[in-house]
């Protein structure tokens, strides 16, 4: 007779503050900032909505992980990314503590990280419904995409804006030097139509108006992205998108048409050079740069920048910044150049310089960790949290809320429009986000 294994699937714990939250980090400010609390896993819940016999927990308390192993299972895995391996490390001995038999997986991109295998009987790379529903006997016929509904709220706690999750891809096959993502997939999958129509309805249902496309590199598959966006039109729903400069500059117009309310851009860097040399495909630099001053009055922006590249030093990354906080973006994600286990910019940097960290915890892309010929890791991360505050003054909020509020007046005129933005603030405060 088969044993059924009975599997719980976890990610780290919560943190002291009660959630995480990039867009506080990304401003480096308590008050006059937006957050963007991380209240759910995207991975966990697409396993759990392809296999519903799997037991999950999101950032779980102390407590509720060792209550939830009380149970028994044959089987613990964990969600992690590179710089969460040692808190994870802690919660297997806990879950061995439970259970000294008890099997142990791990996956996400942290599985990517170089001698980790002893403290796991399994590590699994890329999307992993089909092989876990292949180890439980389970087969999967098509991914269901599940609904995944976050909300960004003020500083007060006043949430804003309930946001649909919605991949219509997973994985990207180019080869940006830094990314982890190709090694973790580097064939991308379509999320097949039929799928996101049933999120979309699910969204709609839960009067959900926004959603943000979380795909690697949006717009991979040009036919199947344009099917999906008019299903968004269609369905009254807004949208944004993570995508490459390359791409967004292409296709703006017709997606601001067709309901586009912002993008999320690598920018990554102001020099041509360095562009080359890290394998981005993007535009030139000061095209970007001309390009971003052309659509910013219309879509939201949020650029990525990394600093600390080889060729930087304090004057160059001053200057950088001053030019990023001049485009005015919505948001403005830097970060310190971070070489990542199974990327080919960790081979180059430790060929070149030598990487000298050996504490996970500081692969954060917030810390130096590789021999820099012209910074020390304390003035970088210095520099880093000066361009964080320089990039995000207090007026950022204002100059994006009303951004929004001339889109929605343009669209349906100035009550209706102060109506929607109320209707979107009461669903936000009344949603259930815990349901699956
Ligand atoms: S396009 Fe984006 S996801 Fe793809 S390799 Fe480059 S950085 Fe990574």
């Amino acid at each position: 007779m088969k044993i059924e294994k009975r599997v719980l699937l976890t990610t780290m714990p919560m943190p002291d503050e009660g959630y995480w939250d990039n867009f506080r980090r990304d401003t480096q400010r308590r008050v006059f900032t937006y957050s963007f609390p991380r209240i759910n896993s995207f991975g966990l819940r697409f396993l759990k909505y392809n296999i519903p016999k799997i037991g999950i927990l999101e950032y779980p308390t102390h407590d509720e992980y060792v209550q939830a192993l009380e149970k028994g299972y044959d089987i613990v895995g964990y969600s992690f990314y590179v710089n969460e391996i040692d808190e994870i490390i802690g919660m297997i001995k806990t879950a061995k503590r439970a259970r000294r038999d008890v099997e142990i997986w791990g996956g996400n991109y942290g599985a990517l990280t170089p001698g980790i295998e002893e403290h796991f009987d399994e590590l699994m790379i890329g999307y992993g419904e089909e092989r876990i529903a292949a180890k439980l006997g389970l087969k999967i016929d098509r991914i269901r995409h599940p609904p995944l509904i976050w909300y960004v709220q003020t500083s007060f706690g006043l949430k804003i804006n309930p946001v649909g999750i919605l991949f219509t891809t997973r994985g990207c096959p180019l080869r940006c030097d830094f990314c982890q993502t190709p090694s973790f997939c580097s064939k991308p999958q379509k999320i097949t139509l039929e799928s996101i129509k049933e999120v979309i309805e699910i969204y709609r249902e839960r009067g959900i108006r926004e959603v943000i496309i979380y795909d690697e590199n949006f717009s991979l598959f040009p036919k199947h992205t344009r099917k999906v966006i008019e299903l968004l039109a269609q369905s009254g729903i807004h949208w944004f998108c993570m995508t490459t400069v390359d791409h967004l500059s292409r296709n703006w117009r017709e997606w601001y048409e067709m309901n586009m309310l912002g993008a999320f851009i690598g920018i990554e860097s102001f020099s041509q050079d360095t562009l080359a040399s890290m394998n981005k495909i993007t535009m030139d630099a000061s095209d970007t740069v001309d390009f971003v001053k052309e659509v910013h009055e219309f879509i939201y922006l949020l650029g990525f920048f990394i600093i600390g590249y080889e060729g930087d030093t304090g004057r160059s990354v001053t200057d950088d910044v001053n030019t990023l906080r001049g485009l005015k973006l919505d948001h403005t994600q830097i970060r310190i150049l971070t070489p990542l286990p199974r990327t080919p910019l960790w081979d180059d940097i430790e060929d070149s310089y030598g990487i000298f960290e050996r504490d996970w915890s500081r692969y954060d892309t917030m810390h130096l960790v590789w021999n820099h010929p012209h910074f020390e890791p304390d003035e970088l991360r210095k520099l880093l949290i000066r361009s964080l505050l320089k990039c995000h003054p207090r007026t950022y909020l204002v100059r994006s809320q009303l951004k929004f509020a001339r889109r929605f007046t343009s669209e349906r005129g100035f009550f209706r429009a102060g109506l929607y933005l109320l209707k979107n603030m009461w669903r936000a405060n009344t949603l259930d986000y815990t349901s699956r």
